[in-house]
């Protein structure tokens, strides 16, 4: 955009310069007059000497001012003068000075005019080229400019000290940092040092982070191209893309590569699907040939980075190639306690913040999310004009995270209001009221990104597994709301919609994926293929018979009707408690636990409204 408008005002710039060079040109000192004026002139005895200069007359007067006639060309000025009726006798008496038309004025009165157009059409051609060039610059350098260069000393080094957590992850990566600064050491007992090393983890847990940090460590030259760069307009220019990245690399050993989102190239081939396949293809295999032909112990180390290992061609994974694997786990609760104190230590935290209590409402949070925790917290503190960042900032700013912005202008109107409360209390009601599910923590029916109210339950710890007993509660929470509107109202508002869903899905993956029905065993149903666009499963692979299909249509109906007696029994059951805690929601909006409880006047999990376990 920038570019453009300096483009624009250097033409214009141009545009004026050229004009008043015309206008210079044209600006003679002396004046033009016509030859009619000036026959009467000589016929007067006015005029006292005369200059020809080709069709050029110039006529100095009696008072030493001058004129300049220019007359037509092929006639002598004795011609057209008589022409005019001037007595040749008082022209001849006039001294005339014949001189050759020469000089820089005289070319240039001749040569400019025709000129000029030629010049401002080359200046505009120049124009729209550099245009067209700035715009199409990648394609037109081809494969030249592959990758950046980190510079070695960049202001914004980063270290392993600002990646928390991720402990196995920097562990091997310091190895590799320690053979980027001592090969010798390995070489001397024969060790080889993988060439290529893939970082797997969910996006937002610091792959890009860790690869920068190995950089900023090992002190040695580091590349970076993400795979979408890669995937250009032309066939063949992501294969010379990568050729011209490795020769780089190589001339400047020992270096560090790093491939950011590998999974854009390196997705299994010949799947045939995907429109710059061709190109996708053409671009991974000339990776693997980089890859095999240099030495190992050359000292470039290809780091790779992906959120989908899954997709990855089997080919990359092949020793020799990236053969060292490292996954980048979520962060647990004391990682996201670390995470969070690298982000808070450039912000004035309040004496009354504690980490570990942020840490402990944000399971689920990766780094970047808990980043941008910190971030929004902080900006919530500069609006409100506070000295420092307070707990109800950070508070606050969790659920921004989670939810999106609170929507307060969204009006709901009193009946609206009521259903939502009623939802929401039925959620928090049947979580509260069953022993395995987490603790609800806030409760809520101001809007927030897409829902009308919000309930929030956290686990107390981190947990890697889960029990089939514990999904079961899960869908009667899930569905507590829906049982609640029913009850309550005996209505059903599209409040509930995103619940069923979540529950169907829920319901789908234990049948099918975890084996967790005892009707249809321990085995996996339909594996799920993935595709090349969206990076999705949107198709399922079907490996089972119809009747199979019924069964387990049969079996998430079963899961999800177990669920919901369940729930529309803790709330019929508890009538009089949903009608004063939501009464109390709909006073205060927002319940924090501790009012919550307060409410429902029950401390404790009560197991005896948990129904018996039925067939499922
Ligand atoms: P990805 O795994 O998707 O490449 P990034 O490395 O881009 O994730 O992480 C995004 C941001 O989140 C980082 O710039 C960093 O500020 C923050 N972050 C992520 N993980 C960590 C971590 N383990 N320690 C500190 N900050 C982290
Ligand atoms: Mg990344
Ligand atoms: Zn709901």
């Amino acid at each position: 955009m920038n570019q453009t408008v300096r483009n624009i005002l250097l033409f214009i710039g141009a545009m004026v310069i050229m004009g008043v060079i015309l206008a210079t040109l044209n600006m003679q000192t002396v004046e033009h007059t016509d030859i009619a004026s000036l026959s009467t002139k000589v016929e007067q005895g006015d005029v006292k000497s005369l200059v020809i200069r080709g069709d050029e007359v110039e006529a100095t007067y009696q008072d030493d001012t001058k004129n300049i006639v220019v007359k037509e060309p092929g006639d002598s000025l004795s011609t057209v003068f008589k022409n005019y009726g001037v007595d040749p006798e008082k022209l001849r008496a006039i001294p005339t000075e014949i001189k050759e038309p020469s000089g820089f004025s005289y070319w240039a009165s001749l040569i400019v005019p025709n000129l000029l157009p030629i010049l401002l059409l080359l200046v505009v051609f120049w124009f729209f080229f550099r245009q067209v060039q700035g715009q199409n610059n990648r394609a037109m350098q081809f494969g030249q400019s592959a990758g950046h260069e980190l510079p070695k000393d960049s202001k914004e080094k980063v270290t392993f000290n600002d990646v928390a957590g991720v402990k196995e992850a920097k562990y091997e990566l310091e190895e590799i940092v320690d053979f980027l600064k001592n090969p010798e050491k390995f070489v001397k007992f024969g060790a080889k040092i993988p060439k290529g090393v893939l970082l797997m983890g969910t996006p937002g847990t610091g792959k890009t982070l860790l690869a920068r940090a190995v950089a900023g460590e090992a002190g040695v030259p580091f590349y970076h191209i993400s795979g979408s760069e890669f995937v250009e307009m032309f066939v063949g220019v992501g294969a010379s893309r990568v050729r011209d990245l490795f020769a780089r690399a190589k001339k400047t050993s020992p270096c560090i590569l790093f491939i950011d989102e590998i999974d854009a190239v390196g997705r299994q081939r010949g799947s045939g699907l995907g429109g710059s396949h061709d190109e996708r293809e053409q671009t991974l295999n000339q990776i693997l040939v980089e890859m095999d032909g240099f030495e190992p112990n050359a000292g470039v180390i290809v780091i790779a980075a992906t959120n989908r290992p899954d997709v990855l061609d089997p080919a990359l994974l092949r020793p020799g190639r990236f053969d060292r694997r490292i996954v980048l786990d979520p962060p647990d609760i004391d990682d996201r306690e670390a995470i969070l104190k690298i982000h808070a230590d450039n912000k004035p935290l309040s004496k009354s913040v504690s980490l570990r209590k942020l840490a402990e409402r944000t399971p689920g949070f990766s780094g970047a999310d808990l980043m941008n925790l910190m971030n929004e917290a902080a900006i919530l503190a500069v609006r409100r004009n506070k000295t420092s960042i307070g707990p109800d900032e950070l508070f606050e700013s969790i659920e921004k995270v989670m939810l999106g912005p609170e929507r307060r202008s969204r009006v709901m109107n009193e009946e609206e209001r009521k259903t939502t409360a009623y939802h929401e209390i039925g959620h928090a009601l049947v979580a509260h009221l069953l022993p395995h599910t987490d603790p609800v923590q806030k409760v809520s029916i101001i809007s927030r990104g897409r829902a009308a109210g919000y309930t929030i339950k956290t686990p107390t710890q981190d947990r890697h597994m889960r029990r089939r007993e514990e999904y079961l509660e899960d869908l009667a929470v899930m569905l507590g709301g829906y049982a609640a509107e029913k009850i309550i109202f005996g209505d059903i508002t599209t409040g509930a919609s995103s619940d069923m869903k979540s529950a169907t899905q829920l319901a789908r993956s234990m049948v099918t994926q975890w084996g967790m029905s005892k009707e249809l065993g321990p085995r996996i149903y339909g594996e799920q293929e993935d595709m090349i666009f969206l990076g999705r499963n949107i198709h399922e692979n079907r490996d089972y018979s119809e009747k199979i299909a019924e069964k387990i249509d049969k079996e998430i109906d079963d899961l999800i009707n177990h669920g919901l007696d369940t729930a529309t029994k803790i709330i019929s059951e508890n009538k009089t408690i949903m009608d004063r805690v939501s009464q109390k929601l709909l006073e205060v909006e927002t319940m924090e636990r501790d009012v919550f409880l307060e409410s429902v006047q029950i401390l404790s999990a009560n197991p005896d409204n948990h129904p018996k376990e039925d067939k499922n």
